[in-house]
């Protein structure tokens, strides 16, 4: 076993390592209680119990093992995990249960928490969401992504304005994770074809709930240095890092699911990146079955899906045919009657196979290799089936092959603690984890006065959060006591409030509502029903455009006249985004169609009563 850095824990209470690793805290709040009372201090500062019992002295420890109110909430809490985790719910529940050995859900990016920040944006929350929700309605699914060295960055404006990136170092240690040991010891290990050298991956173990999630990493002090730094940054690095990264989540990752999990039978792909799981399940299939890969491929590809997020062709990652021949040759010859050729490969990514100048696209390679493709909405499935329509080029349009799931959240990780009481007396508590029945009718029936009070309440703790974020920004920007004191100010808890938080970028057009200040300021101060405005959100580093847009925000909140009514916040996260969504009564969203493939901060709003 590798040791975990943990006190060492009295026998009474070693329960709190497993309940720790259980990220069900990032969504439950059954054992907050608990973890408030083993250390508030870091409990208050982190809400995140892996770092609370790395923290807390051993004494601590001690004095909590002989105290009887702890030790009986614990067995509570304890009880109440254990029937979480054995009864069975919706989908082991159904008649389709025994007919789906299980799913393995790729995605090199998942946001489940601020605890492990290996996510850029809304595909990481995304999948994030879809475990969790997985482990609520207890469809066997295990996910597969990757474990960076340094997630996507944090945000700080200087006094500009002007956004500054930091990328802080994810010590695995520090995180919610663990490795994964067989069972005749030593940690798991996948080895990797790379030219002229294998490469071993770790493979570590988060658990979500009732689901896992594997994550790879290559920074193992086996592996040469270059070598170490495959999964240093995501979406780091040039072209070719880029391809290892995906070499490593596909290839990589089915490796993981046949050594843990034989009983997996559908690959479902988030994303073109993954696609590579398709060549290698159906690789091992032709060796397993001494069958050529073709059939390997027809056979496997029957339980391959591919969800695409892309709105435009020219989001998709393609690579030069070089690369691939760099990466792949070992795949030419490994299968009986040599047939499988890398030009057979490269024809998978390409439209046009003898075309020696197309780049080899991943996303041609998922729709190809999947039985079953959709988008992410209606609209999107529209659009996609005009961007793959190349790859069949005498079928009419409706008939390409990709429909559409449109996306969900996973509510219990977005409804504030007011809106799941009301949500609970009304629905009960299982309300998410069943087919809808009467819940339209029940939630009707909730009296006006219970909905407003809950908006009341949330709006109060929105404004006093931005109060308190607005002045630590301040503060860091050197301003004096003066206009840090302005936060005090800033907002006012019986106004409506609109919000929206996102990627700046231009398609989203974050800056529309500064494009006529003095209408602006008409509507925020209007006497009779005057509105106020919170953003928050993050440009990519070499975005300019979307850099410009924070700018253009930050110069308005500074104005003294909008000071009060406008207010950005620095760093949206996961954790910002669950408080401006419970917060705000009007949240907006102005893309550009059909860019917006879906979008999905609007639906974590309905359920806080918002519009
Ligand atoms: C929900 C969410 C997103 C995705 O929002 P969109 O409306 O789909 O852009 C991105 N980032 C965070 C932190 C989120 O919570």
């Amino acid at each position: 076993m590798v040791a975990l850095p943990l006190p060492t824990l009295p026998d009474a209470i070693s329960i709190l390592q497993s309940l720790s690793l259980d990220l069900r805290w990032t969504w439950s709040h059954e054992g907050d209680a608990l973890w408030s009372y083993v250390n508030e201090e870091l409990w208050e500062r982190t809400h995140n119990p892996w770092v609370v019992l790395q923290g807390t002295p051993g004494e601590r420890f001690k004095a909590l093992a002989c105290d009887r109110k702890f030790l009986d909430e614990l067995a509570g809490f304890v009880a109440v995990r254990e029937r979480y985790l054995k009864t069975p719910g919706w989908f082991r529940s159904s008649e389709h249960a025994s007919r789906l050995g299980g799913v393995a859900y790729f995605s090199m990016e998942f946001g489940l928490g601020a605890a492990l920040p290996l996510y850029a944006g809304g595909l990481g929350v995304l999948a994030g969401d879809f475990l969790k929700a997985a482990s609520d309605l207890d469809v066997p699914i295990v996910g597969i992504g990757l474990l960076y060295q340094e997630g996507y960055f944090r945000q700080v404006l200087d006094a500009s304005g002007a956004q500054q990136e930091f990328y802080p170092f994810n010590e695995p240690a520090a995180m919610p994770i663990e490795p994964v040991i067989l069972p005749e010891g030593g940690w798991l290990r996948i080895p990797l074809e790379m030219p002229g050298r294998v490469v071993l991956l770790r493979v570590w173990q988060a658990n979500v709930g009732r689901v896992k999630l594997y994550l790879l990493d290559s920074n193992d002090a086996l592996n040469g240095p270059p070598d170490r730094g495959i999964t240093a940054k995501l979406y780091g690095g040039g072209t070719e890092t880029r391809l290892m990264q995906e070499i490593v989540l596909g290839i990589g990752g089915w490796r993981v699911v046949k050594a843990l999990h034989p009983e997996i039978e559908v690959c479902h792909i988030n994303e073109g990146h993954a696609a590579f799981a398709i060549i290698e399940r159906a690789r091992q299939q032709a060796l397993k079955e001494n069958i050529d890969f073709w059939d390997g491929l027809w056979a496997t590809r029957a339980g391959n899906v591919f969800t695409t997020h892309t709105p435009v062709a020219a989001g998709f990652d393609r690579f030069p045919a070089d690369l691939l021949r760099k990466y792949l040759p070992y795949v030419e010859g490994s299968i009986a009657g040599d047939s499988l050729t890398l030009a057979d490969i490269l024809a998978l990514g390409r439209i046009n196979p003898d075309d020696e100048d197309e780049q080899f696209n991943m996303a041609y390679l998922a729709l190809r290799g999947s039985a079953t493709c959709v988008g992410v909405s209606r609209l999107h499935g529209e659009f996609s089936r005009r961007i793959f329509q190349p790859l069949f080029p005498r079928w009419p349009t409706c008939e390409v092959p990709v429909g559409h799931i449109t996306n969900g959240v996973h509510m219990p990780t977005w409804d504030s603690a007011e809106a799941d009481r009301i949500w609970t007396e009304a629905c009960g508590k299982e309300r998410w984890r069943s087919d809808p029945g009467t819940e339209v009718a029940n939630i009707a029936q909730v009296p006006d006065e219970n909905l407003w009070a809950m908006r009341n309440k949330s709006r109060e703790r929105l404004v006093h959060l931005a109060r308190r974020h607005l002045a630590t920004q301040l503060r860091e920007r050197g301003r004096d006591a003066e206009a840090v004191h302005t936060a005090d100010t800033a907002l006012d808890p019986n106004i409506l409030t609109i919000g929206f938080s996102r990627r700046f970028t231009e398609y989203k057009r974050t800056d529309i509502l500064l494009r006529d200040l003095d209408r602006l300021g008409r509507i925020l101060f209007n006497e009779n029903r005057p509105v106020q405005i919170v953003t928050s959100g993050k440009a990519h580093p070499a975005d300019t455009e979307g850099k410009d847009m924070i700018r253009s925000w930050i110069n308005v909140a500074r104005q003294p006249k909008f000071r009060q009514r406008v207010v950005f916040l620095e760093d949206y996260d996961i954790d910002l985004a669950q408080h401006l969504v419970q917060g705000v009564d009007v949240w907006i969203n102005t893309p550009r169609r059909p860019w917006e493939a879906c979008g999905t901060s609007g639906m974590k709003i309905l359920v806080n009563g918002g519009l």
